[in-house]
């Protein structure tokens, strides 16, 4: 389980797959969790950036009336069209000012599912002394699956960032998974020792809603209820949520709010999983105040 600041070698590259809008929670072709890769992939992101490794970020560029739209006869809902919003890059991804764009998906008569499928992307990581590669994003089962299969195919070592990908299906993802491995990818989890200072920061930038980081070990947020009811309510669904998230937030009601405290799910310091949580409760609070 490594540390991204020590995984991380010279002739390595980062590659992130088509983590844009339409692919997250609330876009044209929404994966479940897609929006959870962000803050994972941003560890990556920040020491790749260190380290001197280059960090590239593939992206899905369809011509409207793609042939790869059901309105076209193909699989998928109308997704990311050239220069539409939900074809940017989700907007808590830290792409660096050096990052490399790799479009794809641009063919009038076929889909371009791998970063790798006539891009030009193979010859430029030679170029650039790139062996290895670590790989995450969206969607696993689509088109991470094939970038990977093809960074095998090119002779690349590769990695695939388990927690920074997520499927579009769970059967899919764990097909996917044995193509990879059989293909000869790696698999790694992100680990680190506990966050502090700029990372700690940065992490919760991505929330931007009025959460506090108190200190290392919690977060805290208080969230209006005019209506009591409503604050009862949205106690009970935390409480679900906290139960299948297997986390121990505190919960303090009190008349026209509710104060909410995430400690640290690990002995340590806090971790993307608090963070993820975090996020996870603002959701909560925002389907029972819309109903
Ligand atoms: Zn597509």
């Amino acid at each position: 389980m490594p540390d991204p600041r020590q995984a991380l070698q010279a002739d390595d590259a980062l590659l992130i797959v088509d983590v844009q809008i339409d692919f997250c929670p609330g876009g044209a072709l929404p994966i479940a969790g897609g929006d959870e890769v962000v803050p994972v992939l941003n560890r990556w992101v920040a020491a790749a950036v260190d380290a001197g490794v280059p960090v590239l970020a593939s992206r899905d560029w369809h011509p409207s009336h793609h042939l790869s739209f059901t309105e076209s006869g193909g699989e998928w809902p109308v997704h990311c069209v050239q220069d539409s919003p939900g074809a940017r890059f989700h907007p808590g991804l830290r792409l660096p000012e050096s990052a490399i764009v790799v479009t794809k998906g641009v063919r009038f008569d076929r889909d371009q599912y791998s970063a790798f499928d006539e891009t030009g992307l193979a010859a430029e990581l030679q170029k650039r002394g790139v062996h290895r590669v670590w790989i995450g994003g969206l969607a696993q089962d689509v088109c991470v699956r094939a970038t990977v299969l093809d960074a095998r195919r090119h002779g690349l070592d590769a990695i695939v960032i388990a927690d920074a990908t997520r499927p579009v299906t769970a059967e899919g993802g764990a097909r996917a998974n044995d193509d990879m491995r059989q293909a000869g990818a790696r698999f790694e989890t992100t680990q680190g020792p506990p966050l502090k200072g700029a990372e700690l920061e940065r992490l919760w930038r991505d929330l931007n809603s009025g959460w506090r980081v108190v200190d290392e070990h919690h977060l805290e947020k208080e969230y209006p209820f005019p209506d009591f009811r409503e604050a009862l309510d949205f106690t009970v669904r935390i409480g679900e949520l906290a139960e299948a998230q297997d986390h121990h937030p505190d919960v303090y009601l009190a008349w026209g709010k509710v104060r909410l405290t995430i400690w640290t799910h690990r002995v340590g310091g806090l971790t993307e999983r608090d963070f993820i949580f975090a996020a996870k409760a603002d959701q909560v609070s925002v389907a029972g105040s819309s109903r």
